[in-house]
């Protein structure tokens, strides 16, 4: 069997050590690291996902505030808002929630968000640190994906790296962090000629496609090790079949919920193939939240420690 990348575990490490930075900065500074979250009308996924970031915060002892304007918010009053929590002293982190409302212009938005707070990590600013090396928030899942390898032994220096994706969100910073590590790394995306043959070159493959279990087992070099970073909802139920053909648990679950997750790489393929890989749902999923606590309390630290230098 292949080694799982159990992100669940992962995370619970990584909040396992945040909890006593977190106690630390509020013995020393007399306040909790804080995340403001901007989420944007009812979207129900977006609230799911706000929800566990706010319960995450709660965990560790981080002060949190969701701010929920309604969908029908202007450009001009979203960047009031940013504006408004770039200026106040205990708000350490902001995220604003994707997708936002069509009216918006997201860019405008991001860009308005001052680069100490964007603890989301997708500020030109940050990009351009991290393309640098230089000390800077780091984009949640990509972070996330270093963390999950590492912390299972996975070593990366010196191997092949290829990922799918070429996402400013994911799969140029994870290409990014992948080369910091010293991977010879490859990106690929929808116009790549031979993807499999090009996946099948990869020591660590990263999946950042959107596309339900596309990566089958021609895709896989034997012993790889696998990350698989989508999230698709399907509630096709041929495809749920065809997915999880060895299954009958999942698809008796799709049956009684008329949906299942599924990731970019074949459930099933994975475990044939693969030396590691990490499961959908449970493997990426949970670090994007705990990279995110690490954003937030390194935010809080870096603001701390110049407040008292000034
Ligand atoms: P995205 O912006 O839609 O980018 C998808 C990338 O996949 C694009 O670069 C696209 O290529 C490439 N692609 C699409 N079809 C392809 C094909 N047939 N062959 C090769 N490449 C193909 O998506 P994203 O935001 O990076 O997210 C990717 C997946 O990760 C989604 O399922 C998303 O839900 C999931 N995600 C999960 C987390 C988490 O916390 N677990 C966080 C973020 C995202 P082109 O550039 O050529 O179009």
């Amino acid at each position: 069997m292949p080694l799982l990348l159990d992100g669940n575990r992962v995370r619970d490490e990584i909040k396992g050590e945040l909890k006593p930075r977190v106690d630390a900065l509020v013995r020393e500074h007399g306040r909790a690291p804080g995340l403001a979250v901007v989420l944007v009308g009812a979207d129900p996924a977006s609230a799911i996902y706000v929800r566990n970031k706010i319960k995450a915060c709660h965990d560790l002892g981080i002060y949190s505030e969701s701010i929920t304007p309604s969908a029908a918010i202007t450009t001009e009053e979203l960047l009031a808002i940013v504006e408004g929590l770039n200026a106040r002293d205990e708000i350490d982190g902001i995220l604003v929630q994707l997708p936002l409302p069509k009216q918006v212009d997201a860019k405008r938005i991001l860009l308005a968000i001052s680069p100490e707070k964007d603890v989301d990590g997708f500020h030109p600013f940050n990009v351009g640190a991290l393309v640098a090396g230089l000390p800077a928030p780091r984009a949640c899942t990509p972070a996330g994906i270093i963390e999950l390898l590492k912390r299972n032994g996975i070593a990366i220096a010196g191997k092949r790296a290829v990922v799918v994706g070429r996402s400013d969100i994911v799969g140029k910073p994870a290409a990014m962090l992948l080369l910091h590590e010293h991977a010879t790394v490859t990106i690929c995306h929808s116009k790549t000629p031979d993807l499999p043959g090009v996946c099948r070159e990869a020591d660590i493959l990263v999946a950042a496609i959107g596309r339900a279990a596309m990566i089958t087992g021609d895709f896989i070099k034997p012993g790889a090790a696998v990350v698989d970073v989508g999230t698709n909802h399907i509630a096709d139920r041929a495809e749920a079949a065809r997915i999880f053909r060895n299954s009958p648990e999942k698809l008796a679950a799709f049956d009684k919920k008329g949906s299942v997750l599924v990731g970019d790489v074949d459930p099933i393929d994975v475990v044939e193939r693969a030396g590691a890989y990490s499961p959908v749902p449970g493997g990426v999923g949970p670090l994007t939240i705990a990279m995110l606590m690490a954003n937030t309390v390194a935010a809080a630290a870096r603001r701390l420690a110049a407040r008292q230098v000034c």
